[in-house]
């Protein structure tokens, strides 16, 4: 089969290599599409504590169940499928507790497993009893079904945030996440929804999702933020990019009582920020931080999607074969397009 292997830092190279074994427990997929993530340029240029080369990376996967190992009863060849890749151990004290994402033994397909930059890719037996394999219904195409992943931590994001009726959302970066975001905070019932981003042509590509839109390369979010909510400001605030300026505005941003989601984690040479504690100590918010998803997050993502309760297609704004990941990861990177699919 043909994949993309990450043979080293910036080392990226399309190989032959075998399809993998399918051991008793195991699953293998054919994959019909593979998103690329932000994470996926990170890991490309800088690698990743989890990943030992050589690596598929590769972690918002849809594809059709192509062999089963002979002790899996629960699927059949044929099935069609998404991936939830971060696979809890089910075993240990967070597990257990039902908080998968905070597993003390997490592993992740992409990361520790082959991803699917690829044809196939196996399912690890981990991921195959621990509810990773998702069925997917007939209407939803394998496209959008991939971006399951990024909306199953999107979901896991607001429901820590805990969103209530009537919230007015400030959502700050207006990539393929904050538009998520977006597009859930509208069913999540909130009342004002404000999408803000540094780059114009970002803020233009979001103006399909209704929000308020505000390009912060030309106005100012605090006033802009103050008008918009009668000087409350935002009850909940979404930290959608990694970025220090962003989080740090943010607690200046938020409602007293409200809170503030660090969604995008910040690279990890610089993980420091500064802020006025008396914000926090006056204010009364709450600040939480969430990333992952567990895979009860990634059905209910394929539900809102097939369902249409979610309308991610305008999301998709590039299908590339495998040939061309370099070029998608590009895209990305450069913020040229919104998610970009690979369709090996
Ligand atoms: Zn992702
Ligand atoms: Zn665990």
């Amino acid at each position: 089969m043909k994949g993309a292997i990450l043979k080293d830092i910036e080392k990226l190279e399309i190989e032959d290599v075998n399809i993998p074994e399918v051991k008793e427990n195991e699953i293998l997929i054919k994959v019909k599409s593979c998103a690329i993530c932000g994470t996926d340029i990170k890991v490309f240029h800088y690698g990743h504590k989890h990943i030992v080369f050589p690596r598929i990376t590769g972690h918002e996967v849809s594809g059709i169940v192509e062999k089963v190992g002979k002790n899996v009863k629960e699927y059949r060849e044929g099935d069609r499928v998404a991936v939830a890749p971060a696979i809890p151990c089910g075993k240990c004290y967070f597990c257990r507790k039902g908080q998968q994402t905070m597993c003390d033994n997490l592993t992740a397909i992409g990361y520790h497993y082959d991803g699917g930059f690829a044809e196939y890719m196996l399912v690890p037996e981990n991921a195959v009893m621990n509810g990773c394999v998702n069925k997917i219904p007939d209407n939803l195409s394998f496209e959008l079904a991939c971006l399951a992943e990024p909306l199953a931590c999107v979901i896991n994001g607001q429901i820590l945030s805990r969103i209530e009726t009537g919230d007015t959302i400030l959502i700050l970066g207006a990539g393929p996440i904050g538009i998520l975001h977006t597009l859930l905070a509208k069913i999540n019932s909130a009342g004002k929804i404000i999408l803000a981003d540094i780059s114009e042509e970002r803020i233009r590509e979001a103006e399909f999702t209704g929000a308020y839109l505000v390009d912060m390369s030309k106005d100012d979010i605090y006033e802009e933020v103050r008008k918009i909510t009668d000087g409350h400001m935002a009850d909940k605030v979404i930290v959608a990019v990694g970025s220090r300026q962003a989080q740090e505005i943010s607690l200046k941003l938020v409602a007293k009582r409200g809170s503030i989601n660090f969604f995008g984690g910040l690279p990890k040479e610089s993980p420091f920020i500064q802020f006025d504690s008396n914000l926090l100590h006056y204010g009364e918010f709450f600040v939480v931080g969430t990333h992952g998803s567990t895979p009860l997050h990634n059905k209910i993502a394929i539900e809102l999607l097939s369902t249409g309760r979610i309308d991610a297609q305008k999301l998709i704004t590039h299908r590339l074969p495998l040939e061309k990941i370099k070029e998608g990861l590009e895209i990305v990177e450069n913020k040229k397009g919104l998610k970009v699919l690979i369709i090996p």
